[in-house]
This record gives C-alpha cells, sequence and structure tokens, in this order.
C-alpha cells in the first residue's frame, strides 16, 4: 500500500515502457519471465553448483533491477520477487522444503543505498512460493566480512582474491536450521562471474551445509575478449 501511494504521490511511470502510473504496468509485468534457464559462467569457477536464471541482463531486467537497487523503486521488490520465485521453481521442481538464502551486500552498500535490495527481493520470492503452496523460508545465513572491495571493474582473478573467505555463516540462523531436511538455493540478483555465489557455496559447505542451486534473476552474457569495462 505504502509503495502504491508513493506511486501515486510522486506521479511515477512505468520502469519498462514509460507509460505514466504505476512502476511497472500490468503489461509489461505480464510479460516477465516466469521461469528459469540454466547458466553456466564461462570460465565456470570448480564445484559451482547449477545456476538458473529469468533471462541475460538486458532490458526488461536491467532496468528493473537497477531502478530497484540504485533508484531505490521499492515497488519493483514484489515483481522481482516474483521473477525469482519462477527461477527457484525451475531450479528445484519437487516439493522439497526450500530455504532461500541471501547473497549478502557489502554493509557500505547498504548504507549507501538505504536498503538491502537482494535481500528483500528474496523475501518476496519468498511469498510468492507461499502463495504457490511451495514450503519456503528466507535465511539469513550468510554474514559479509568488512573489507570487501566492489566488484565492479575487477577481472575473474581479482574477484575471486577480493572473495576469498569474504563471507561466513551466522550462528544464529545455522542455529535455525539444524534437524531440518531443507534444499538450500542461493540466491542474487546478477550472476556475472559465479565467483561471488561460489564463495556464497564454500561459507555454507564449511558448516556442512549443502547448496542444491543457485538462483538469480539475470545473468550478464560474457564474451570471449573480455576489455577493461566488462563485469
Ligand atoms: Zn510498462
Amino acid at each position: 500500500m505504502w509503495d502504491a501511494w508513493l506511486d501515486l504521490a510522486l506521479g511515477s511511470s512505468c520502469v519498462t515502457c514509460r507509460d505514466p502510473g504505476r512502476v511497472l504496468c500490468a503489461g509489461c509485468a505480464s510479460r516477465l519471465p516466469t521461469a528459469g534457464v540454466r547458466v553456466r559462467p564461462d570460465p565456470e569457477p570448480p564445484g559451482l553448483a547449477p545456476v538458473f536464471v529469468a533471462g541475460p541482463y538486458e532490458e526488461p531486467l536491467k532496468g528493473l533491477l537497477v531502478a530497484h537497487k540504485e533508484r531505490r523503486v521499492l515497488g519493483l521488490a514484489d515483481p522481482l520477487g516474483r521473477v525469482l520465485a519462477g527461477v527457484v521453481g525451475s531450479a528445484v521442481n519437487d516439493d522439497s522444503d526450500l530455504v532461500l538464502v541471501a547473497v549478502p551486500s557489502r554493509a557500505a552498500a547498504v548504507r549507501t543505498r538505504g536498503h538491502d535490495p537482494v535481500a528483500r527481493m528474496v523475501r518476496a520470492a519468498v511469498r510468492h512460493l507461499r502463495a504457490q503452496g511451495r514450503p519456503a523460508t528466507g535465511s539469513t545465513l550468510l554474514r559479509q566480512h568488512p573489507g570487501v572491495r566492489d566488484q565492479a571493474g575487477l577481472d575473474v582473478g581479482q574477484r575471486t582474491a577480493n572473495l576469498a573467505g569474504a563471507l561466513r555463516v551466522d550462528p544464529s540462523a545455522q542455529r535455525r536450521l539444524a534437524g531440518r531436511w531443507v534444499t538450500v538455493v542461493v540466491c542474487d540478483d546478477i550472476v556475472t562471474t559465479g565467483v561471488t555465489v561460489r564463495e556464497a557455496q564454500r561459507a555454507l559447505a564449511a558448516v556442512g551445509i549443502e547448496v542444491a542451486t543457485v538462483a538469480a534473476v539475470a545473468a550478464t552474457r560474457r564474451r570471449r575478449a573480455e576489455g577493461p569495462g566488462s563485469a
């Protein structure tokens, strides 16, 4: 309701087609992907769990992710969560008890942006999965160690070094999972090199938690000849 009120008060328009009205009009919302496809980063980090995304990091997903993350268009958390729920549904097509684990943002990024966009999307995805009758919970199992740099502009080797040991598991969140037979899905907004989600997988494996799959909204297309500007 609050987001809807803000949209009206601020006179917003659809992020995708620019029509005045809601931040995502009904037509554009209905054309968003409802399932996921398997992608493989190239090169693929060794031991990476299967990665599923809704589509390439291009329009319309790119515009939605950027507006939600950087411009704090919080009304987009719900449609993005629905997209993520569709990806999770494709990645795990049984009736297992799902635990969605968000890749945490750097604390500095959360302060700058005023919110944690992936955590917000994961909460929305959990609501959509439950509405579809799937047992799902969100977990804040992962924490980021301080001192991790922004990944933008780093190549695969630099990202790997930057992120080595960057994540750890929160013991109290881990205790809440103890004794439950669950399917753990690591969730992120964008998969680029796969290094970040592989680090999440490593941190969870270090305490005996096996990651079944990785779900993200979008994946960047890798190019063979990577220039300094590629992410
Ligand atoms: Zn639209």
